[in-house]
């Protein structure tokens, strides 16, 4: 088994830093059966196997575990699909005293159930790419079905369900709007990423997208997450892109803050310590 976490989590687990930090994070294995464009681990990437976004991986003995129940509020483990994975996520779950998120590629609700069988608290299935067309292309797979799967978990564990959307991966600013409604009917809870190019991937050239539509959809998604606003409140072009939107108050502040699970606040996940900030870590 590989187990990694990443620079950040050991060096608060060391008492070196001093970022507001309450998830341990972790990566379990290395080099995906599958082939995400954007993704450092995914089969066809030429990045260094111990990166996954812009985050330097280490890995860890794992007796180390037991010593992180005392230091974070909850685990988050990002699985990547290798041969295998679930076994050693058996092997690792049961293990914490404290919340523990599992985000996998599930391949079915049976799946999802067992990890909420061994102990975990939430179980992330991420879309990253909500448009079926670009999902297809750019994940493999077929969209309808990692839908179905994320929708049935819902139904079986209400409120228990995460997902995650990478912004700037060719989809509309209304791809984002729609599924965070199928999302929010669903009491799925959806985290946002900045899609962030990675040496070594299909995407390394691609752009980052601009603060100023991020910041856009950061707002619209808050908005509609907190019952603020409605869908029929956002103004779309003919290229389902935000023009504008029914809201007269200030830029609520929680909007550009990390969300996701309870506590996870991923800094430095999107961007450089120099900056722009995508998700605020800092409460
Ligand atoms: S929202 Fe945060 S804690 Fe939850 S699965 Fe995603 S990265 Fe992990």
């Amino acid at each position: 088994m590989i187990l990694r976490a990443s620079y950040g989590t050991i060096q608060k687990v060391n008492g070196k830093s001093s970022l507001e930090m309450d998830t341990a994070y972790f990566m379990l294995g290395e080099r995906c059966v599958y082939n995400c464009l954007y993704c450092a681990q995914s089969r066809s990437s030429t990045s260094p196997s111990h990166f996954l976004s812009r985050v330097i991986w280490k890995e860890i003995p794992e007796d180390l575990l037991d010593e992180l129940n005392d230091c974070f509020k909850r685990i988050c483990i990002q699985v990547v699909s290798y041969a295998g994975y679930r076994e050693d996520l058996r092997s690792i779950i049961p293990r914490f005293r404290i919340p523990v998120s599992v985000s996998v590629r599930a391949i079915s609700v049976e799946e999802v159930t067992e990890y909420f069988k061994l102990g975990a608290d939430r179980v992330d299935i991420a879309v990253d790419v909500p448009n079926e067309t670009l999902f297809e292309k750019i994940r493999g797979g077929k969209y309808e079905r990692h839908l179905h799967i994320l929708e049935k978990a819902a139904e079986m564990f209400p409120g228990k369900i995460t997902t995650h959307v990478i912004v700037g991966l060719g989809e509309s600013d209304k791809d984002i709007v729609d599924f965070t409604v199928w999302a929010k009917e669903r009491n799925i809870v959806v985290s946002l990423f900045a899609f962030t190019p990675i040496r070594g991937t299909a995407f390394e050239n691609r752009e980052r997208p601009s603060l100023e539509r991020y910041r856009k959809i950061q707002l619209v998604t808050y908005l509609l997450e907190k019952n603020l606003m409605k869908p029929e409140n956002i103004i779309f072009d003919s290229n389902g892109k935000i023009i504008d939107v029914e809201w007269s108050d200030e830029f609520p502040e929680e909007a550009l803050k990390t969300r996701g699970c309870p506590h996870c606040t991923r800094p430095y996940y999107n961007e450089s310590p120099r900056g722009p900030i995508y998700n605020v870590h800092w409460r």
